[in-house]
């Protein structure tokens, strides 16, 4: 780990700049972190033993005609026989089952978008749980993608009205503890900031090039 950290700081000096403020072990502690999730890879995935087809890729696809998907895959690996496994990397700890079906969504939103750009159903989406060293994989099926695709289009339509009426409300849960937002929330007395009046009477799922829909922010 430190020798490819000193590497990357001198050749983009600007990453120094993420522990601008932190305590002097703040780097250490980084590097220390990392290493372990490292080892959590290391103990679930033998890399000389596999070639990654692509990397960090730009995945999009338009679905019911008109609504623009899109995501960031990790790592898609291709089988000699062409069957894919799409690989998600997760820093945190291997959910409890009530979460996996949320983990999931994510990986079968990049399922259903390769099925509908290249044809084929990915054979294993594969969640790889560093910290833990555990492996979640999951087969899906093209009955299972159209449901979800009929299930993403139905959320669009939810925040498509929710946008018309200016509905937003808030869903207080344990993760406000670290929401930086409280001040600005009804659930803390706050007051949200106007409504922006211009996108009130936008119709983005009817514009795909304008409404990408992407899975929510890796965790
Ligand atoms: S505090 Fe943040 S996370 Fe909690 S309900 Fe309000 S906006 Fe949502």
């Amino acid at each position: 780990m430190a020798p490819q950290w000193d590497r990357l700081v001198t050749e983009q000096p600007d990453l120094a700049a993420i522990f601008e403020g932190a305590e002097p072990a703040g780097p250490v502690e980084f590097l220390r972190s990392a290493a372990g999730l490292l080892e959590g890879y290391f103990a679930v995935e033998d890399p000389t033993r596999l070639e990654p087809a692509e990397r960090e890729s730009l995945i999009s696809a338009v679905v019911d005609e008109e609504l623009l998907i899109r995501g960031y895959l990790d790592r898609l690996d291709v089988a000699p026989d062409g069957a894919l496994r799409v690989v998600d990397y997760k820093t945190g700890g291997a959910p409890r089952e009530a979460f996996e079906a949320r983990a999931l969504f994510q990986l079968k939103f990049y399922a259903l978008v390769l099925w509908r750009t290249r044809g084929v159903v990915p054979r294993v989406l594969r969640l790889l749980y560093l910290r833990d060293a555990e492996v979640l994989d999951y087969t899906p099926d093209a009955d299972e993608l159209v449901r979800f695709e009929r299930t993403v289009v139905a959320l669009w339509r939810a925040i498509e009205q929710a946008t018309a009426r200016q509905d937003f409300r808030p869903r207080p849960s344990r993760l406000c503890d670290w929401c930086s937002h409280q001040a600005l929330c009804p659930t803390f007395g706050g007051t949200p900031p106007p409504f922006p009046v211009a996108l009130a009477g936008a119709d983005p799922l009817r514009d795909a090039r304008s409404a990408p829909v992407t899975p929510g922010a890796d965790e």
